[in-house]
């Protein structure tokens, strides 16, 4: 009945609303987006408590950042950022430490100061056990760049409860997210542009598709809606790829993580907006205080009130949100041969995080869905190229 759209994208989330923008701003598409949460956004998704009015991020705190002018150029179409940047304390046997490893947390922690050099030496001392170009686990790879003690206080527990597994057995990836550094500088990212987007994630992500080329249809399964555009018209699948399959090659690993949100009845309750805990018996990761994130909204905020969410971090299981991918060598084997049966799958390409198995900040998103709107999109719809996904690699 309905008539079938230029292009179908399924989830809402960056990479896909990054899609669907060019595809109708630039090319004219007719583009439908399936969505099946009840809003759009995907995980960068936030809402306003209604009782004390501070913005929370619904599935985990979201801090954008980028070094890509480009990526940087295109979100400020859509809203403009706030000067917030990013900290992170850590609390371990009953102190306060400032992360990431600085020169701070390192005369405090060793209890007296040192000179940049001074630390450089004490810690090329304690990290000389392994050599981190061949460090092969993450437990190694973290030793090699700051050493057993600062390892086993400030990595290991915190490793541990994160991922449920021996930090022996993790991919030493994992941890080249952690800069080390001998000044005072305790920024937690080292990129050209961070910021807040100044009305909220979810007014940036609506403006993206406030198109009238741009349909999204919330509440929508795209598996039960498949045979309507399958093999009809180009789709850009942004779900997990294992689903896509039916799982036919087994489930891919994913770690979730269970979000407490609780109103607590004090204007401030840490100081800050995010204090990990790196003790090892202390069961939740982090406490994360949404108010700090916006400290120029202060007046809007109810007084006498703040909300929190403690997280707990465990493997997902059937039915859990999957966040983070495991990646381990049975994963690796497995997204082979789903990255081949998607390079067999006519019209369809697979983008995003859940799509590609790879976690991608915001930025990565947005940077990835623009390259296959320029290398493959763009090109098919423009000059009648071929599209072929060449793999799950957007
Ligand atoms: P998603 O946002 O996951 O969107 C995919 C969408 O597809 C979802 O809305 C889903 O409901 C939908 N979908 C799936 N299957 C179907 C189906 N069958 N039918 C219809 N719809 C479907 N990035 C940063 O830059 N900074 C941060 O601080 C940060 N913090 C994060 C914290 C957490 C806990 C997590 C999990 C991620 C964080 N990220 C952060 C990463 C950020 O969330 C991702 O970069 C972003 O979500 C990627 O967008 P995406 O479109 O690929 O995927
Ligand atoms: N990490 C750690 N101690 C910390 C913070 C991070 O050991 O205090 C390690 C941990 O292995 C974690 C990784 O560094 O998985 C990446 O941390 P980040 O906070 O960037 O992860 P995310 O915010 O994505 O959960």
């Amino acid at each position: 009945t309905d008539q079938l759209p230029d292009l179908v994208i399924v989830g809402a989330g960056l990479f896909g609303l990054t899609i669907a923008e060019r595809c109708a701003e630039e090319l004219g598409l007719r583009v439908l987006i399936l969505e099946r949460r009840h809003h759009l956004g995907g995980n960068a998704y936030s809402e306003r408590d209604p009782e004390t009015n501070v913005e929370v991020h619904k599935y985990g705190a979201h801090l954008f950042h980028t070094s890509n002018e480009r990526v940087w150029e295109y979100a400020n179409r859509f809203t403009s950022f706030t000067d917030y940047r990013h900290k992170v304390f850590g609390k371990y046997q009953g102190q306060v430490y400032s992360l990431p490893l600085n020169l701070a947390l390192i005369n405090q922690f060793f209890g007296k100061s040192h000179t940049p050099d001074e630390a450089r030496a004490l810690i090329a001392e304690q990290s000389a056990e392994f050599d981190t170009a061949s460090a092969t686990n993450l437990e190694e790879k973290a030793i090699s760049l700051i050493g057993r003690p600062l390892y086993e206080a400030f990595i290991k527990g915190y490793t541990g409860k994160q991922w449920q597994t021996d930090p022996t057995e993790l991919s030493a990836d994992i941890i080249t997210r952690l800069p080390v550094r001998y000044t005072f500088q305790n920024g937690w990212f080292s990129d050209t542009y961070e910021g807040l987007p100044v009305d909220g994630y979810t007014a940036w992500l609506t403006r993206m598709a406030d198109h009238p080329n741009i349909e999204v249809r919330l509440e929508t399964d795209f598996f039960e809606v498949a045979d309507d555009y399958k093999g009809k018209v180009p789709i850009i699948y942004t779900g997990p790829v294992d689903e896509y399959f039916g799982n036919s090659e087994g489930r891919l690993s994913w770690r979730t993580v269970d979000l407490e949100e609780s109103v607590v009845d004090t204007d401030d309750f840490q100081g800050t907006g995010v204090v990990n805990y790196n003790d090892q018996d202390v069961p939740y990761t982090r406490i994360i205080e949404f108010k700090h994130f916006h400290p120029e909204r202060e007046k809007t905020h109810l007084p006498g009130k703040s909300v929190i969410v403690h997280e707990y971090s465990r493997f997902a299981e059937e039915g859990d949100e999957p966040y983070y991918p495991v990646n381990t060598a049975d994963d690796r084997a497995k997204l082979i041969k789903y990255r081949e049966l998607a390079k067999a799958e006519p019209m369809v390409l697979f983008g995003g995080r859940l799509g590609t198995y790879k976690y991608l900040d915001m930025h990565m998103a947005i940077g990835a869905a623009l390259s296959m709107y320029d290398n493959k999109l763009k090109p098919h719809f423009t000059e009648g190229a071929e599209l072929t996904s060449g793999g799950i690699d957007a």
